[in-house]
């Protein structure tokens, strides 16, 4: 029998590696292809965690050969969630070495197949493995594991620089009508970039590569009722059709009482010690904190964030992550927390010292608000639930993601601070958690909130005539792979 075989390359970041695994397990399940998931060898493992232990035997995990001690980097460092910011470059530099090996798998892949795969579908970031596919004649595919307004933006803020210099403290942003941008709105080292600074480097390489470059369509971790006008804006900026066949969450998500965890992390806490607590606490009354597995705020926000969610009133669970001040694997210390803090609020607080069992709180129906970073993940396993967001955007496209959320038409967003050094203080904290936990803007917010997550929904349900819009999204997508043929967007 012919193998229809794809191969997958993801970046080395939590946050890519979740929505890869979750295709892969789609691709292999409804299209029944064979799939090639490649990382590094700690990142492989990760990836074996994450999935479904039915579509394992489908899904090949294989490994490229590297040590983190060649580039500089600690040992065993090869995910963005192991490594203090500074060192975060380092990784992404360091992914282009694995281009060599990269290239070699596939060969032995077509060997033992006796044909070439059908198609690599690889990470923005990845821009290397467009030159993979070309040279050896493959189908390349991009996806993007963001939304499709954040991908716009973030690509947009990176091919247009610099950033400095300009008069205004806002800016218009090619490629996206009506959008004006401010200052505060740019990653730190995008405020500073001018092309020429390592960031701008890789990051101009590759997403060039992968979003001018590679021929494919575009695979966006998005589903078309939730941005329709960020899809065509990206289509138009790529010049490729943009396919949104998203929410990447397991399935098991849209049931009730979801538990199972797929970060691959030892938790901080149980799932159902968090199932426990919230359990006791009035529907929809605690607000969820979190900012993802690679942000930080600085030792003073982290306290005027506990003041503030103090003085809101509101029942919270908290992920405290170490200050910007130290490595993000330092154990807990009590002083990074306002003197007499966890006592206080210990009856409406629990505190999450280590990696928590986020889908388990966002699904619980005690849950009413998530104040998170944004990270698209976030975003989509909180929608998802029908749970509104307080933003506190800080890197990356998540200042994006925010601006998109928190729009009037879509309004599930509002923003509470920015970046991970300036702009918030407790009284704000306070005000706006108090409003959108237990105020009238918070019950609309919930109420849009839950139209979204009939929208995703709808988006993989296999039961609407034909699929959901994402589910028939893929179906094209396979169907483009299986006799490919280049879609140019007008
Ligand atoms: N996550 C988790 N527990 C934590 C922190 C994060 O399970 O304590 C998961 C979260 O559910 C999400 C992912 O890690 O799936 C974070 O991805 P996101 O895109 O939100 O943010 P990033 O970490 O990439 O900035």
């Amino acid at each position: 029998m012919v193998v229809e075989h794809v191969v997958m390359m993801p970046f080395m970041a939590q946050g890519h590696l979740i929505p890869f695994a979750a295709l892969a397990e789609l691709l292999s399940e409804l299209h029944s292809l064979k799939i090639t998931l490649v990382n590094t060898p700690h990142n492989a493992s990760k990836l074996r965690s994450m999935m479904n232990p039915k579509a394992a035997g489908a899904i090949d995990v294989a490994e490229l050969p590297f040590s983190s001690a060649d580039h500089g980097l600690p040992p065993d460092a090869e995910n963005t969630d192991a490594l203090p910011y500074p060192l975060i470059l380092r990784l992404f530099e360091a992914s282009e070495t694995l281009e060599p090996a990269f290239e070699s798998l596939i060969s032995d892949v077509a060997r033992k197949d006796g044909r070439l795969p059908l198609c690599i579908v690889a990470d923005v970031f990845c821009g290397w493995t467009v030159l993979v596919a070309e040279r050896l004649g493959i189908h390349h595919v991009v996806f993007t594991t963001c939304g499709a307004f954040g991908t716009l933006g973030y690509a947009s803020t990176w091919l247009h620089l610099p950033h400095v210099g300009t008069d205004a403290d806002e800016f218009p942003v090619p490629g996206m009508p009506g959008v004006r941008l401010h200052r505060t709105q740019l990653a730190s080292h995008l405020r500073v970039a001018d092309g020429k600074d390592g960031w701008s480097i890789f990051l101009q390489k590759h997403i060039s590569l992968s979003m001018h470059r590679s021929r494919g369509d575009m695979l966006c971790n998005t589903v078309a009722e939730l941005e329709p006008d960020g899809i065509r804006l990206l289509q138009t900026m790529t010049g490729s059709r943009v396919l949104p066949i998203g929410p990447l969450l397991p399935l098991s998500l849209f049931s009730e009482n979801w538990a199972r965890e797929r970060g691959g992390k030892p938790l901080g806490i149980s799932a159902e010690s968090c199932i426990a607590w919230l359990d006791t606490q009035p529907l929809r009354s605690v607000l969820y904190v979190s900012f993802g597995s690679q942000n930080t705020v600085s030792r003073w926000q982290l306290k005027e964030l506990a003041l503030g969610l103090e003085a809101s009133g509101a029942g919270f669970i908290w992920v405290v992550r170490p200050p910007l001040e130290f490595p993000m694997t330092a154990e807990f210390r009590s002083e990074w927390l306002p003197e007499g803090f966890e006592e206080r609020v210990k009856d409406r607080g629990l505190i999450v010292k280590g990696w928590a069992p986020q889908l388990a709180i966002l699904s619980h129906k005690g849950t009413g608000a998530f104040l998170s970073h944004c990270g698209w993940n976030s975003v989509l396993e909180s929608l998802s639930q029908g749970v509104p967001l307080i933003g506190w955007p800080m890197a990356g496209e998540q200042f994006y993601n925010t601006i998109m959320l928190g729009d009037e038409k879509v309004g599930v967003c509002v923003e509470v601070g920015r970046g991970k050094e300036v702009g918030v203080d407790r009284e704000k904290v306070a005000r706006v958690v108090a409003e959108v936990v237990k105020g009238e803007k918070g019950a609309e917010m919930r109420r849009k909130a839950a139209e979204m997550r009939e929208d995703l929904r709808k988006g993989m349900a296999e039961e609407e005539s034909g699929g959901g819009s994402s589910l028939r999204a893929l179906d094209e997508f396979v169907a483009s792979i299986v006799s490919p043929h280049v879609h140019f967007v007008a």
